[in-house]
Formats: structure tokens, sequence, C-alpha cells
């Protein structure tokens, strides 16, 4: 059973699909549900990591592009120009209810370089000492094809793996896992506990995500995995009401559990 009154450090990971509405602006109200449960439970004590896409989908509907773009140089520019706007979405949210946040965008090597990795871990570890909440991206503006994640469920395990946190949650449009696609199958029914993800696991979860964010369940699974080889359980949850976490803090049961 997960009880998050027993832990020390959660990285907790939120996609675009989750923080924007289709034409790309950004859901104020999730978003703020989000970042107050984040405060309360850094109030609490808990250490709280938060990674957060939405970069390309919130530049891509500021700069009133029709859609999220194809080549690199255009999802570049849209990162930019988003990245900023949620920062500065987060900065006031999270001023508002007494917390610091600092922003570390990272790219595949900087966790892949073993020096680069160590510098990483000491920043971090900087930012919790100093009581503030990272808040964590790939750097999609640098980033090209060839060194990208290009998702953040995996980044979100590695940074998981680097903190050494104590559970990864990650936050989408479903449930948690679901034995057929929730979104086109009536009679799917939800799998509370992965106590093992095998090929199965991943052929259940095939599958893009939303048109606005990237990855699906595919990628969450691979982070479970992930995570998972790290001594790290995963739950993946729905993010449509953020404050469903504090029934974590109970020991309730809520998503899908892959243990460890
Ligand atoms: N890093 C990308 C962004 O901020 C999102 C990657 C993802 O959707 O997982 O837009």
């Amino acid at each position: 059973m997960i009880c998050l009154k027993d832990m020390k450090r959660i990285v907790v990971k939120v996609g675009t699909s989750t923080l924007t509405y289709e034409n790309g602006k950004t859901n104020i109200k999730r978003m703020r549900e989000l970042v107050r449960t984040i405060c309360d439970f850094s109030n609490f004590g808990l250490e709280v990591a938060l990674v957060t896409s939405g970069a390309i989908g919130i530049g891509v509907g500021k700069l009133g592009l029709c859609e999220r773009p194809k080549d690199t140089p255009s999802r570049q520019a849209a990162a930019c120009v988003g990245q900023c706007e949620l920062m500065f979405m987060y900065d006031k949210f999270f001023q508002e209810y007494g917390n610091t946040v600092g922003q570390l965008l990272i790219t595949k090597s900087d966790i892949e370089d073993k020096e680069r990795g160590a510098n990483l871990i000491n920043a971090f570890e900087k930012i919790f000492l100093y009581g503030a909440i990272p808040i964590i991206n790939e750097n999609d503006s640098v980033a090209v094809e060839e060194i990208v994640y290009g998702d953040n469920d995996n980044l979100s395990a590695h940074v998981a793996r680097l903190i050494a946190a104590d559970l990864l949650i990650i936050l989408t449009d479903t449930d948690g896992l679901f034995d057929k696609n929730p979104h086109t199958e009536e009679d799917a029914v939800l799998i509370p506990v992965v106590n093992e993800i095998d090929g199965s696991v991943f052929e259940i979860a095939e599958g893009k995500g939303s048109s606005r964010g990237t990855g699906g369940m595919f990628t969450k699974i691979q982070a479970a995995k992930l995570a998972g080889e790290n001594g790290i359980p995963t739950i993946i949850m729905n993010g449509e009401n953020p404050e469903d976490m504090y029934r974590l803090m109970e020991g309730r049961q809520v998503g899908t559990l892959f243990t460890v």
C-alpha cells in the first residue's frame, strides 16, 4: 500500500493534455489546483519535484499556430515561447501559496553524461535544501531529434532515479491503465495494480497520446518500468482533479499502481 505520509521525496509529472485546453491555452483552474496540492504536500514536509510538459503546446497557442509543428525548428521556437508562459504561470501560482520554484531545463545528454548527471544531482539537492520546488522540462528549444527523450514520461523516471524519489506520480487524461483503450472501448476496465511490467502490459498500452502532447500510455509504462528497475513505484492517475492526489496521503487506492 502506498501512503504519501510515509515518504520523503516524490516526483509529479504532468502532461500537456492535463495543463491545456484543446486550443493550447492554459487550463488555469487545473494548474492552480495542481500547484495548490503540491504546495500543501510541501508544507506537510514532502519534497516534490514537478516535471511539466506544456511548453510546445502553450507556445503553439500563443503563436496562434493551428497545430503542433512537425519540424524541429518550429517546435523549438514554440517551446521558447511556451516555456516562458509556463514558468510565469507556475511562478505566480506557487508564490500565491508561499512557495518558491526553480526551473531546470534538461537534455538527454545532461542525464547520460556521468559528470553532468552528478552536477544535476547536486543542483537538485541544493534546491530541496533551500526549500524550493524544482520544476523540470526537457530543454526543447535546444534539443534536436537525435538527442531528445521527446516525452516527459521517460524524463520524469530519470529525474525520479537521479533524486532517489520514493514515488513517481504520472498525471494523465485517463484514470490509469485499462485493459483496453478507454477512449474507444466502453467496457474497458481499470487495472488497479501491476506487479510486473512485461510485454503484455506494453501491448495494452500501445498507441499515441493527444494531439497536443506526446507519449500516450506506452511511454508512461516505459517510465514506470524504468522507475521500478530503480526501486521506485509509479502511480498513473487522472490529472483532471489534481486534488485526487490527496487520497494517496491517506493510503487510499487511486489510478494504477506499479509496484516494485
Ligand atoms: N517537453 C515537451 C513540452 O514541454 C513535452 C513533451 C511531452 O509531451 O511529454 O511541450
